[in-house]
């Protein structure tokens, strides 16, 4: 199939529909754009897993704090749409915020979550903790915009990357909790080949930076090494995680943390399967990174 691209919601939905009457398997991939091989490892597996694959390119205000980086998120819709034809992708939807919120005042809805009292979509516990603690307004963000494109576009398969643990486990609460009828596919989080983890917010590092954010995963894969040791308790090795990072002079830690991999919920004694979380500010940059125990 040749790629089609939308920015309308009625137009893409009577496309899908077509393929819905045929029982062909939708797969959504929904991102914020400028695209890297993280979110192509998801595309590749949608490809291969269902007969039609939508990718939406949305950068999503209501998830951004007011003072986050909504306005100089990179974006570049016309090199993400060469890498998608070249993936095989068979729909991009990348709507306006006005198309999404209905004419919605965008600057409104980036400061803080103003919707003027219009539906939200919070999974309120999981989202107030670890990365949600620091981003009150991330998550019901987050699951607003994934219940809007799941109604849009109706999937029977979502693909979401463990780079964004919390994140995935959040969407999989909200489809338990309301029933949605979509299979979660979880993609395995991609790395440089120096460790970091791919993230479009990588833009914004300097060189310096970008040496001092390899620590995220050094101090991963020390932690890992200490559990195989025989430590199990999370605060040896967080401690230890803590100092690695701060040695760098561009690193400031918001958390690192030892979690449940289905609840997130803190440990008080490392077991196999684990999650160790971290968000990390590398000077003016927030990045997140994990591993599995
Ligand atoms: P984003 O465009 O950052 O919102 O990401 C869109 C999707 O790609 C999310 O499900 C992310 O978890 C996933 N993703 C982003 N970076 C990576 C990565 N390095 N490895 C695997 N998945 C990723």
């Amino acid at each position: 199939m040749t790629m089609k691209t939308f920015k309308k919601i009625f137009p893409l939905r009577n496309a899908l529909r077509i393929y819905r009457k045929k029982d062909k398997k939708i797969s959504l991939v929904p991102t914020m754009g400028y695209l890297h091989d993280g979110h192509i490892s998801l595309i590749k597996k949608a490809r291969k897993e269902t007969d039609v694959v939508v990718v939406s390119i949305f950068v999503n205000p209501t998830q951004f704090g007011p003072k986050e980086d909504y306005k100089r998120y990179p974006r570049n819709i016309k090199r993400d749409l060469t890498i998608l034809k070249r993936g095989k992708v068979d729909f991009v939807f990348y709507p306006t915020a006005s198309e999404m919120y209905r004419g919605k005042d965008v600057t409104k809805v980036v400061a803080g979550f103003s919707l003027r009292g219009g539906t939200i979509v919070e999974v309120p516990k999981m989202s107030k903790i670890l990365c949600g603690f620091f981003r009150p307004v991330h998550f019901k963000g987050v699951t607003t915009v994934v219940a809007k494109l799941f109604n849009i576009i109706k999937p029977h398969f979502a693909y979401f990357g463990e780079k964004d643990y919390q994140q995935l486990i959040v969407i999989k609460k909200m489809v338990e909790d309301l029933n949605y009828d979509v299979k979660i596919r979880a993609c395995p989080l991609i790395r440089e080949k120096d460790g970091i983890a791919l993230s479009s917010r990588n833009k914004y590092l300097s060189k310096q930076e970008r040496k001092d954010a390899l620590m995220l995963y050094s101090s991963l894969k020390k932690a890992k090494m200490l559990i195989k040791g025989g430590e199990k308790n999370p605060k040896v090795i967080i401690k230890k995680m803590r100092e690695m990072i701060s040695n760098k002079k561009s690193n400031k830690i918001d958390y690192i943390d030892i979690v449940h991999p289905e609840t997130l919920e803190h440990v008080k004694g490392v077991k196999k399967g684990n999650m160790i979380l971290m968000a990390v500010w590398v000077g003016k940059t927030r990045l997140i990174d994990n591993i599995r125990v």
